[in-house]
């Protein structure tokens, strides 16, 4: 039994003045052939694809083709989608005869050539392999799924929680794949987009109504015949033709029991539409008075609308701003991702004192650069973290400006580890003595979890920001809620067969 593996993936952000190239696919690990498995044991859907297979089907040939991982950005470039392609489409060419593929996508990656970049994967590979063999992808539930996605693939299985846990998104669509092959199981598939875009402020599954939702999901998935039912609250900052909220429904060769719960999962996170839009938003002046006043840290203050993970620039000044007008008296921890001011302050050494223009530099259209003088505190040349799951994260350079009682950690770049203690760790401080940290994401509060003792959501602009009505959509379709009045809408899945 041969098997593909390959994983290609990305989070675009459209309204990102960024874009994305090879290089930034190479900062997160850029594998091919044998590299993949050697890299990836344990690491995201693929480590879960290879314990399935370790344990299920020890004799199975793995064919390794590729590892692109892009993080969150900008738009991918027209030769970066067309050199991951091309690497693919070999890849498996030289892999044939294939029984089976296993691909791990994000699911909301577009290209300046193609918005829908899964979709354009998906029908190369499947050109390659040809109808009869199964391809089985594991996605990213805040994907934006398109009709190309579910023509090519034969499974398509989300993530089940918001923090994701992708190696278990591998393990469950890996454990679906070898029932394929063993030809226990025939899968039907039926799918449903939803008119509806979201901000990320309800996007945790462990409360709200998404809970409610994928909740729904795992009880669906108990009944006899069902295989998987997989929600998809889009990331909503995904401006493209097919873009919305779906959610696709696997059954054993039953067309209508697929067809029913598409249309009532459907149908609930539409009724529910308002709750997901509920926000606890605070605007930043109010939100660093209330960080401030709390008894006790440690204060996560949430940088909703310059989150990186969600593909920000990671350089918004706008809590910063604050902090420094409000002249906070508590150790404070602020990443701030700007190559220039690094370069500033290695330059100047430890303990110079510094004069820099800092942050606001990519995103310009949100935020404005701060002028700030501050002591360089720390100095790092480089700095390997295993994040586990997350992978082998690289700091690089790294450096500590403090202002007052404000420790800014000054990056080169987008790194994983910008939300991670290891951060200000890495760089002497000691987290237990912080009041105040500043986190660039507005879910992923995992890596502070030791410490915190509260969460404040600032409503601050950006690319990322929650006030999805301030962009300028130009291609997602219409109507859509709530950038349109529409109350009225009803499901009606459409279903497909597969071999
Ligand atoms: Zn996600």
């Amino acid at each position: 039994m041969r098997i593909a593996v390959a994983e290609i993936g990305q989070e675009t952000g459209s309204f990102s003045p960024m874009q994305a190239d090879l290089s930034d696919f190479e900062a997160y690990g850029l594998y091919h052939g044998d590299e993949v498995l050697e890299e990836m044991r344990g690491v995201g859907p693929i480590g879960g694809f290879l314990d399935v297979a370790a344990a299920e089907a020890p004799s199975a040939t793995l064919v390794p083709v590729i590892r692109a991982w892009g993080s969150a950005g900008g738009t991918i470039t027209a030769a970066t989608l067309d050199y991951l392609t091309k690497q693919l489409v070999a890849g498996l060419a030289k892999a044939l005869p294939l029984d089976a593929v296993f691909l791990s996508l994000h699911g909301a990656a577009a290209a300046e050539n193609d918005d829908d970049l899964e979709g354009h994967v998906l029908a190369a590979a499947r050109a390659v392999v040809g109808d009869q063999i199964p391809i089985v992808v594991a996605f990213d539930h805040h994907a934006n799924i398109t009709r190309r996605m579910v023509t090519h693939a034969t499974l398509l299985v989300g993530h089940e929680t918001q923090p994701h846990d992708p190696p278990a998104t591998g393990r469950k669509a890996a454990r679906l794949l070898f029932r394929i092959l063993r030809g226990e199981v025939r899968p039907t598939v039926a799918w449903q987009k939803i008119p509806l875009i979201t901000p990320q402020d309800q996007f945790l599954t462990s409360v709200g109504p998404m809970q409610a939702w994928f909740d729904l999901a795992r009880e669906f998935e108990r009944q006899p015949g069902v295989l998987d039912v997989s929600p998809y609250p889009m990331q909503p900052w995904l401006d493209v033709a097919e873009g919305g909220w779906a959610v696709v429904v696997h059954t054993n060769n039953d067309a209508e029991l697929a067809r029913s719960i598409a249309a009532e999962m459907a149908e609930v996170a539409w009724h529910r539409r308002a709750e997901f839009w509920a926000s606890e938003r605070v605007a930043p002046a109010e939100a660093v008075r209330q960080a401030v006043a709390a008894e006790r840290g440690l204060i996560i203050l949430s940088d909703t609308g310059d989150s990186v993970y969600g593909g920000a620039p990671g350089d918004n000044t706008c809590i910063l701003r604050e902090l420094l007008a409000q002249q906070v008296e508590c150790l404070t921890l602020v990443p701030m991702i700007d190559p220039a001011a690094l370069a500033a302050a290695m330059a100047a050494g430890v303990g110079a004192m510094l004069t820099v223009e800092l942050g606001g530099k990519v995103d310009r259209a949100f935020c404005q650069p701060v002028q700030v003088t501050g002591r360089v505190a720390a100095i790092s040349q480089g700095f390997v973290v295993d994040l586990q799951q997350y992978g082998i994260c690289d700091l690089k350079r790294t450096a500590l400006l403090q202002v007052g009682a404000i420790q800014i950690a000054l990056l080169d770049h987008r790194s994983f580890a910008v939300n991670h203690a290891v951060l200000y760790s890495h760089l002497g401080i000691d987290i237990d003595r912080a009041k105040l940290v500043v986190v660039k994401t507005a879910s992923n509060f995992q890596f502070f979890a030791r410490w915190r003792s509260g969460l404040i959501r600032v409503d601050s602009p950006g690319t990322t920001q929650s006030n999805l009505h301030a962009f300028d959509w130009r291609h997602i379709p219409r109507p859509i809620y709530p950038l349109d009045p529409l109350d009225e809408w009803q499901a009606s899945p459409k279903v497909k067969r597969c071999q």
